[in-house]
């Protein structure tokens, strides 16, 4: 039996650059204790592994017990609303931010257009850390979809209006969500005017829209797939998605202990592939295990 790690699966490189910081930052810390505000991403064993060099996670309640202390607070990829940082200045909390620059940037555009009076939607989950981010910039004034039907029922469609993504959506849905608000629109406001009164803007990140081509092909490529990450990893969920749809012998672990060898009985080829927060060395931890597994 061949068992293939996806050539393409690993960190992102908004998760490779904040790792990069933390272990940095960790490494400078001297006599300074290093904080993260939530859990640098959605992988419990990435987490274990910085913790054990001595990261410290804390959520958004303790920031307040660290006033006075000599620490240092990460803000992790997602990214952080306005407040935090207000907090943290008030408290004298030195922050260390690593922000993927692509959520900063999405902050900025959100920023720009609700200054402008434009009204916000956002295809997101409400209380997706990116999300509260995106909500914290204009002030809580925007309204957050998930679906067409939600669209329908909470959009103004009389108001100028900014039209984005949280970075990890499902893309087909994003431009279903999109040709939607488009025909509304357009019944209401004759063509030219359409495109001032609905601006889109397709931010959905390239790292995880870019793997989904590959992905299927990957899948169906294998007898099995093994899809690693962490239950709570949005763009897990939206990639594991599109590889049990391609492969129905698809199967989703976030511990080695999961793996279960009937699973294997008559397969030739096993793949091994993950979400962009899913670390390599664990990937290569589960080849080696169903290695042995099938071995038995
Ligand atoms: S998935 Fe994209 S937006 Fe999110 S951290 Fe990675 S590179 Fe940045």
């Amino acid at each position: 039996m061949k068992v293939t790690i996806d050539e393409h699966s690993g960190f992102c490189w908004g998760v490779v650059r904040t790792v990069e910081i933390a272990e940095q930052t960790l490494e400078e810390a001297k006599d300074k204790e290093i904080y993260i505000l939530g859990q640098i991403i959605h992988n419990p064993k990435e987490v274990q592994r910085l913790e054990q060099k001595g990261l410290k996670t804390i959520s958004h309640n303790e920031l307040q017990t660290l006033k006075g202390k000599n620490a240092k607070v990460l803000i992790r990829a997602h990214g952080e609303p306005p407040s935090t940082y207000r907090l943290a200045n008030e408290l004298g909390i030195e922050l260390v931010d690593a922000t993927c620059p692509l959520v900063t940037a999405l902050q900025n555009r959100v920023r720009k257009f609700y200054l402008e009076g434009y009204q916000i939607v956002i295809f997101g989950k409400q209380q997706h850390p990116e999300v509260i981010g995106l909500r914290g910039v204009c002030n809580d004034e925007c309204i957050v979809i998930q679906s067409e039907q939600e669209a329908l029922e909470k959009v103004d469609f009389s108001k100028k209006t900014l039209f984005l993504s949280q970075t990890t959506m499902d893309k087909h849905l994003f431009h279903k969500i999109r040709q939607l608000l488009e025909a509304k629109v357009k019944e209401l406001h004759s063509y030219d005017n359409y495109r001032e009164q609905l601006v889109v803007k397709d931010t959905l990140c390239r790292a995880v829209t870019g793997r989904e081509e590959h992905l299927r092909k990957f899948a169906q490529e294998n007898d099995v797939v093994i899809f690693v990450a962490g239950k709570n990893s949005s763009n897990g969920k939206s990639l594991f998605k599109i590889c049990s749809e391609t492969n129905p012998n698809t199967y989703f672990i976030e511990e080695i202990e999961e793996l279960d060898s009937n699973w294997f009985a008559n397969a030739q080829t096993v793949g091994i592939t993950g979400a962009t927060s899913t670390p390599r060395w664990y990937m290569e931890q589960v080849k080696e295990t169903i290695e042995k597994l099938c071995h038995q």
